[in-house]
């Protein structure tokens, strides 16, 4: 985390000890400190900034607390916070800066990622001209701190809308008092994207996540250089994947348990006039009875939502992604393309590599790995923040 070296002399914060543990994941570059590791505060309220000290009584930095969650600390900065709302939006420019030379062929990206740009609890993402703010803290609520979000959004960017998408379990659980989703600036909340030459209708106040899984965003293009044939995506949303997969292959069937998913994706491939046909229903089901009517496709892609949510997740989690794949693999032309993904951070990558691998085996198949993805450049993994890095995409070629 870069120093704040615009340092005052204003030490009206309260003050937090922490224990050797909690400071060595600080040293260690991790910005969360676990209430169990304060062993000495002041009286702080909610959100409030924090002047941070180790188990001696150094000064190590300052961080945005929290008086509900169990990660008590971010922190925000190694040095002193003089003006928390004039740190916040330099460090917005700065997430704009960073991705201008790395984001290509989009309008859509993720342009604050929370620790992943220094700005623990904030994500950003720009659909075109409509923007969505996630705010999931305290600290990030405030009021001064809001209107440094929107001003510095409008400054740097033209957006016609910006819009606060609300997750009611996270200002529950951060015992902030419930609100609607809604714009905070402009009137305009959904619009159309361009990812890679495709497009795509954005709605700022439906759908999943903030509206798209930009994360994945790289990895269609990527995807759509191999694909050929005809292709299956399960999983599809709002079809992502399945309308870039329609440029190359020579027949798409997108599946989803969403209808409200597929209905968009549906308009999606008419505003780009690509044929497709979009299946409701479980995608477990569907490849059991498809892999039972002795269907074959010459591309899969596998996109299911996480599923492993916590740590006692993993063994179910492992289970899952096993038989996706196998059912998939066992589906698969000789020179087919498998596109299997994992957007579970406690899945890790090797322990993803190994269930994939021990699906092929099941299915007798041998694959190789053309490439080995994650989320795309706007999403920065942090190193060591492992959290920063849960998205995982492979691209595999079957052999008999
Ligand atoms: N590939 C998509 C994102 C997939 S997110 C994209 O790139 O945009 C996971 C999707 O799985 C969601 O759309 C959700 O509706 C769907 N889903 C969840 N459980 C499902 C199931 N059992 N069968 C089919 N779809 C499911």
């Amino acid at each position: 985390m870069p120093k704040n070296r615009a340092a005052s002399a204003k030490l009206a914060e309260p003050s937090v000890k922490l224990s050797a543990r909690g400071t060595a994941r600080l040293l260690a570059r991790h910005p969360w400190v676990y209430r169990s590791d304060i062993v000495g505060a002041d009286d702080i309220p909610p959100g409030a900034l924090v002047r941070v000290h180790d188990p001696r009584g150094k000064f190590v930095g300052t961080a945005l607390y929290s008086s509900s969650s169990q990660i008590a600390i971010r922190m925000i900065s190694h040095g002193s916070v003089a003006d928390l709302p004039a740190l916040i939006a330099e460090r917005i420019r700065a997430a704009i800066a960073y991705r201008k030379d790395l984001v290509a062929n989009t309008d859509a990206y993720r342009i604050v990622f929370s620790e992943a740009d220094f700005l623990p609890g904030l994500i950003v993402d720009r659909y075109n001209d409509v923007f969505t703010v996630q705010i999931l803290t305290q600290a990030m609520d405030a009021a001064p701190v809001r209107e440094a979000i929107v001003q510095t959004l409008c400054g740097e960017q033209k957006p016609a809308g910006i819009v606060e998408r609300v997750d009611p379990r996270i200002r529950e659980l951060e015992q902030l008092p419930p609100r609607p989703s809604g714009l905070l600036y402009g009137d305009k909340s959904s619009t159309i994207i361009n990812m890679n030459g495709v497009r795509f209708h954005y709605d700022g106040l439906e759908g999943q996540k903030t509206g798209a899984f930009l994360d994945q965003r790289e990895n269609y293009a990527a995807a759509a250089q191999y694909a050929h044939g005809e292709a299956l995506d399960t999983f599809c949303y709002q079809g992502g994947f399945a309308l870039h997969l329609a440029a190359t292959c020579s027949n798409v069937v997108g599946v989803d348990s969403s209808r409200p998913a597929l209905e968009v994706a549906e308009k999606n491939a008419a505003l780009n006039g690509r044929e497709t046909e979009w299946v409701e229903g479980n995608a477990f089901d569907l490849l059991r009875d498809y892999a039972a009517a002795n269907r074959r496709y010459d591309t899969i892609v596998l996109d299911p939502p996480a599923f492993a949510k916590t740590k006692r997740d993993l063994d179910k989690a492992l289970g899952g992604y096993k038989e996706l794949n196998l059912r998939a693999m066992k589906m698969l032309r000789p020179g087919g393309i498998l596109v299997t993904c994992s957007c579970s951070f406690h899945v890790s990558p090797a322990e993803f590599l190994k269930v994939v691998a021990s699906a092929a085996q099941d299915a007798h198949k041998s694959l190789r790995v053309l490439e080995q993805r994650g989320a795309a450049k706007d999403h920065p993994i942090l190193l060591n923040v492992p959290e920063t890095s849960y998205l995982q995409c492979l691209i595999l070629i079957v052999s008999d």
